[in-house]
């Protein structure tokens, strides 16, 4: 028998949980009324990406028992994450979330109106955080690639749902970066959204082996590489500290032992005490000492590879942005292959590069967001607007006067500069506001990132079953609102 669903009026919010009334959002185009009436239907299909996002995190707080998800202590957490099942049923609530590339596409598509700009660089969470706080000042909302591993993209080995248990470190620090960007994902401006590299192995593949080609092809972007990597130096190490305290406490001490033959064993034992300490407050690492899996899968995560994000780009109208160099070394090795005469953009995307925005860099994470809220900023935003709107292509771009643009901006920054200042005197009042999610992110220290090897897929390519829907003969459309803010 079919349950009575109450009418969903024109005036109330949209059941697709974009944040804005049925009317302007999914009336005429999505039947709530029948598919909440009809169980037989996953209503996620039909969410907008705020929905998927919302309901992903109501979904762990219930995996995981959490009553809340601001501030749940860290204990608590790593507790949970002991449970391999709790890590299986965070993945799999992706594939229930995130049905089929047919509703990847449809989400993509929704942003073609609404100037989002999709983010390809660096997921350490507290240069995300910063990045987010930056963009968001002048893009409209922000598209993320979720750093969780779609079930069923990877080899079984690899794969979350097959074999949880070695995902539990990688688990923790995705938590981390989906929690701290909690109020950015409730406010609308940050939305995770899937690859479509995660249906689609064969785009996924080429894109890597693209990748791959172009940088044996370009020296420029190996060099590139060097200095983006040594950015995350800091990181490496802590990939080192990671894989000490994932040695069981007996290997530790024989290492110990073997290092420091004039020890005794209380010297020792303090040794031990010391990574046993360590690894318990670690926000890296669940404690993955179980004697049948000692191991744990750990990766460098930057969103998507160039091709992947520029994929997403043209789907979703959306224009790149990136913190990483060898990212930007793509854009303009793409655009010179694509035959594209950048004289147009240039001047324009240099003063927007070199516009003094260091203020920026030290907003804190909260405050950003009120800024964002209060419309502070807004004349950046509408300007901005206008640029992409009157530049849907590279022609549009360079039949425009650039210069126009040029100094147009400039005035903007002057403008913007001005209200920064009047932020800064503001500060003092804001801050005597309640700060919480500043205090969660800078708590944080930088955790592992991810990076998608190729190996991982190679095996689930063998019995290639899909051809791979990329066109790689069509010029990105948005190609001017590429954007490359370093710092
Ligand atoms: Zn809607």
């Amino acid at each position: 028998m079919r349950r009575k669903y109450p009418k969903i009026g024109a005036n109330d919010a949209c059941p697709c949980r974009d944040g804005i009334k049925y009317k302007r959002c999914c009336k005429g185009k999505v039947d709530w009324q029948s598919l909440f009436a009809n169980g037989n239907t996953n209503p996620y299909e039909y969410m907008s990406i705020r929905g998927k996002n919302l309901f992903f995190l109501e979904k762990i707080a219930a995996i995981l028992q959490l009553d809340q998800l601001t501030g749940a202590p860290l204990a608590t957490i790593k507790n949970a994450l002991r449970d391999k099942n709790k890590i299986r049923d965070i993945h799999e609530a992706l594939l229930y979330i995130w049905p089929n590339e047919a509703d990847l596409n449809r989400v993509l598509c929704n942003e073609k109106e609404k100037h989002s700009a999709i983010f390809t660089g660096a997921y350490q969470p507290e240069k995300l955080f910063k990045g987010m706080c930056r963009h968001s000042l002048y893009a409209e909302k922000i598209l993320l690639v979720d750093p969780f591993l779609y079930p069923g993209s990877m080899r079984p080995e690899f794969d979350p749902c097959e074999n949880p248990e070695q995902h539990a470190n990688t688990t923790l620090n995705n938590l981390w970066v989906w929690f701290g960007l909690m109020p950015w994902i409730d406010s609308g401006i940050v939305g995770f959204i899937r690859s479509p590299g995660d249906f689609d192995l064969k785009l996924q593949w080429d894109s890597l082996i693209y990748t791959e080609n172009m940088v044996t092809k370009h020296p420029e972007i190996k060099e590139c590489m060097e200095t983006d990597i040594e950015s995350f130096g800091e990181f490496r190490k802590r990939f080192k500290d990671v894989f000490d305290l994932n040695q069981p406490s007996s290997k530790l001490r024989k290492t110990a032992k073997e290092v420091y033959p004039e020890f005794s064993t209380e010297k020792i034992d303090e040794i031990i005490a010391y990574f046993e300490n360590q690894r318990e407050n670690s926000p890296f690492i669940v404690d993955p000492i179980s004697k049948t899996n000692p191991s744990q899968i750990e990766m460098i995560h930057s969103g998507s590879n160039y091709e992947i994000a520029r994929e997403i780009a043209s789907r979703s109208n959306s224009h790149l942005i990136t913190d990483l160099k060898t990212r930007w070394k793509f854009i303009e090795i793409d655009r010179q292959e694509g035959g594209v005469n950048n004289s147009g953009w240039e001047p324009f995307a240099k003063s927007m590069q070199n516009a003094k925005l260091e203020t920026l860099n030290t907003t804190d994470i909260s405050l950003a967001l009120r800024l964002r809220k209060e419309n502070r900023l807004e004349g950046m935003r509408t300007f901005l607007r206008k640029v992409w709107n009157h530049s849907p292509t590279v022609e549009d771009f360079n039949t425009r006067k650039t210069e126009d643009f040029t100094t147009e901006f400039t005035h903007e920054l002057e403008i913007a500069r001005v209200e920064w200042e009047k932020i800064d005197k503001d500060l003092v009042k804001l801050l005597g506001g309640g700060m919480g999610v500043g205090a969660i992110a800078s708590a944080m220290v930088e955790p592992a990132n991810w990076g998608i090897h190729g190996l991982a897929y190679a095996g689930t390519l063998g019995a290639s079953l899909v051809h791979s829907k990329m066109r790689r003969n069509t010029t990105l459309r948005r190609y001017p609102a590429s954007l490359f803010i370093g710092g």
